[in-house]
């Protein structure tokens, strides 16, 4: 079977870091997308080692030039080829305790840039490189989302501005795959994963967290295009 072609944000580190290194050990093509690729050490080891299947390209989710400009990169080295499967990884978090009644709305806003807005401009940006894959059954966007976005699992009144976000970024899902029935559109909960952002008393491994994440992003097929899944396949509830 031909590579599958792969393009990650956020793969400076954490969750986008693990999904390049286990993609690279399968055989496949990895664009492995940073915001300041220079600072990204643990990436540029792993380049070293790839022999030639990794890519890596500036991309800040925020910054629309950013991504024309990684877009031209891409589609220049792909030679008419896709993208078979994008990692929608890029997010960031602010405060784990912020109630509602704390929100600084400036620092709302930023969270909603990233974790949002960045993820619509990537799709919209790499659209025409999904659209010319040709993985069988269709190409695969992959939203990383969050169990905080989910509705009805709520708790607490913790993480707001990530929670509302990340909730967001579901809805965003479910457009895309109403939008684009071609491509199969997941929003992803990794779990809570030992990395910067999750912290060292975080339940998952980064590497059993991709792990799970890949073998169901690997085998998705139209039925579970806009669905909100969890890391080991199984359906999570909005
Ligand atoms: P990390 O904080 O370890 O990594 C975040 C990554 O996002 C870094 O590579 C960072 O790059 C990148 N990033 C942030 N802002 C931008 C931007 N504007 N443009 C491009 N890249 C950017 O977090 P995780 O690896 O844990 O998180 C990855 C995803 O998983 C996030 O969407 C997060 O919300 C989600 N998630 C994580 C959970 C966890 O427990 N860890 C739980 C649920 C969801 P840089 O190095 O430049 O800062």
């Amino acid at each position: 079977m031909p590579a599958s072609t792969w393009l990650i944000t956020g793969a400076s580190r954490g969750i986008g870091l693990e999904y390049a290194r286990q993609i690279i050990e399968k055989g496949d093509v990895v664009f492995a997308t940073a915001r300041t690729p220079e600072k990204a050490v643990e990436l540029q080891k792993l380049k070293e080692s790839a022999q030639g299947s990794l890519h890596i390209v500036q991309l800040d989710v925020c910054i629309p030039e950013s991504i024309s400009s990684a877009v031209k990169l891409v589609e220049d080295i792909l030679q008419g080829g896709g993208i078979d499967y994008l990692i929608s990884n890029a997010g960031i978090l602010n405060s784990h305790d912020e109630k509602p009644s704390m929100i600084d709305t400036l620092e709302m806003l930023d969270i909603f840039k990233t974790n949002v807005v960045g993820s619509v401009l990537v799709y919209q940006g790499f659209l025409p490189l999904i659209e010319r894959s040709n993985r069988p059954g269709g190409p695969v966007l992959v939203n990383i989302s969050s169990g905080s976005g989910s509705i009805t699992r709520a708790k607490n009144a913790d993480s707001t501005s990530y929670s509302v976000s990340k909730a967001a970024l579901n809805m965003l899902t479910v457009k895309q795959a109403f939008e684009k029935p071609n491509i199969i559109v997941i929003a992803m909960a990794p779990g809570w994963v030992k990395t910067e952002m999750g912290g060292a008393s975080a339940v998952f491994d980064v590497d059993f967290s991709v792990r799970g994440q890949l073998k169901s992003i690997v085998a998705a097929t139209r039925a579970d295009s806009g669905k909100y899944k969890v890391h080991n396949g199984s359906e999570y509830t909005w």
